[in-house]
């Protein structure tokens, strides 16, 4: 009789001629199946341990101190940061409801996915990458305009849940628990009464796509996006568990607003337009309703329950957003002068004239970053690898650099 004959799994206990891999450790031998199992066994520990570190953390963090969080690194946008903290709270707080007991009444707790509306370089993305970092989830942006119904050209949606499986390296349970920011989703709204809508590769087709996502549903997800590799392998993701943050400027909408409130006036008498409109801010006063006027499909605004605003960036706004976020732009230039040896620092004249050429050329906060980038490129250049340690930047010197720039040519322009 061959020697390998008697040889069996340690584990299970099978001859090796009824398994059909025998594995040699140092005293012992396992199985094939026994090496399944053991892994189906880790698996399981690895998601439990998982979730309830998930909830550890989670349980910590209550909507006030998401908000304190979110205050560290964004300016203002109180109402939006309220809003989201409680929608991302009440969403966590559903995927950690212990399941429902015998006599209990089942209570399904809904989806709170969000939806943004207000102007480009308000603070839309940042909120929504904020809240991710905190809750140390998988996160993704996708831009809804390059979205198409499929067999158009473009991408098709289930490959907005390919960026998020990328995100998360692709672990599938963990993108099962991420966060999804779709950005300009005001571009696929129905073209129509909407003026502003140039753009209609049937918008309405991707949207109703799109629901499909939003609702919660096991899609089929192409691992390496588009459909350059045919012969890829489906990864199922279940959406039910993931937040999706839609956002979108909606330019127009406050126009439709406006119409609405002048109508409701006139509905209920004076009294009401009494109660004085702000119209340099008409997205504070946005309902679903308004959202349908401007295109977007009734199903769409179902799914994504929790709508808020982000209020337009005045220039107290701007100028506190250079220098008191945790990783403002002041604070990131002075690492990286400092890597260089080098002492950066910048007047409140220069950060006043910075703030002020913002508003003037309307760029918002993401003009911010260019102006200082067109002040401070000419340093960046010359100043390493000489003597100089120090450099003090006045209005003298930013009016000088800006007035050199290329930026100068967009004031002729607008
Ligand atoms: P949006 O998505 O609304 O177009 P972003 O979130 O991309 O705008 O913001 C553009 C830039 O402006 C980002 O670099 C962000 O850091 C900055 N920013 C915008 N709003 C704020 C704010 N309220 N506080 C701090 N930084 C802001």
């Amino acid at each position: 009789m061959a020697k390998d004959d008697v040889l069996e799994c340690s584990f299970c206990g099978r001859k090796k001629p009824e398994t059909n891999l025998l594995i040699a450790g140092l005293d012992a031998h396992i199985c094939d199946r026994c090496i399944e199992q053991a892994h189906g066994i880790v698996m399981e520990e690895i998601a439990e341990s998982s979730s309830s570190s998930l909830s550890q953390e989670l349980i910590l963090k209550k909507p006030r101190e998401i908000k304190e969080f979110i205050d560290q690194y964004m300016i203002g946008q109180d109402e939006a940061k309220k809003v989201m903290s409680v929608a991302v709270y009440n969403h966590y707080k559903r995927l950690l409801q212990p399941p429902t007991k015998k006599n209990e009444e089942a209570i399904d707790i809904e989806k709170s996915n969000i939806i943004i509306v207000g102007e480009t370089g308000t603070g839309k993305t940042l909120i929504a990458r904020t809240i991710a970092r905190m809750l140390n989830v998988p996160f993704c942006i996708v831009d809804a305009t390059v979205l198409t119904e499929a067999g158009y050209v473009g991408e098709d949606v289930e490959t907005i849940l390919t960026r998020l499986l990328q995100a998360a390296d692709y672990d599938v349970n963990k993108a099962e628990r991420g966060i999804v920011f779709i950005d300009e989703i005001d571009k696929i709204a129905r073209k129509g009464d909407n003026p502003s809508i140039t753009r209609d590769v049937s918008g309405e087709g991707v949207q109703q796509a799109l629901l499909k996502l939003l609702e919660g549903s096991v899609v089929n997800v192409p691992p390496k996006g588009g459909r350059k590799h045919p012969d890829q392998k489906f990864i199922e993701v279940n959406t039910k568990n993931i937040l999706f943050i839609a956002g979108g400027a909606f330019s127009g909408i406050d126009k439709v607003i406006g119409k609405r409130l002048n109508r409701q006036a006139v509905g209920y008498g004076a009294s009401i337009k009494e109660a004085r409109i702000d119209e340099t801010n008409m997205l504070q006063y946005i309902i679903p309703s308004d959202l349908k006027s401007f295109g977007l499909i009734p199903e769409i605004i179902g799914r994504l329950p929790v709508l808020t605003h982000m209020n337009p960036l005045d220039a107290e706004t701007l100028r506190a957003i250079l220098t008191e976020p945790k990783n403002s732009l002041v604070k990131q230039y002075k690492k990286l002068f400092k890597m260089d040896g080098i002492d950066f620092s910048i007047n409140e004249g220069a950060l006043e004239y910075i703030v002020e050429k913002a508003v003037e050329y309307k760029l918002g906060a993401r003009g911010l970053r260019s102006l200082c980038e067109a002040i401070l490129t000419d340093a960046m250049f010359e100043m390493p690898g000489t003597e100089e340690n120090q450099l003090k930047v006045n209005k003298k010197y930013a009016e000088n650099k800006i007035n050199k720039s290329k930026l100068k040519r967009l004031k002729a322009v607008s």
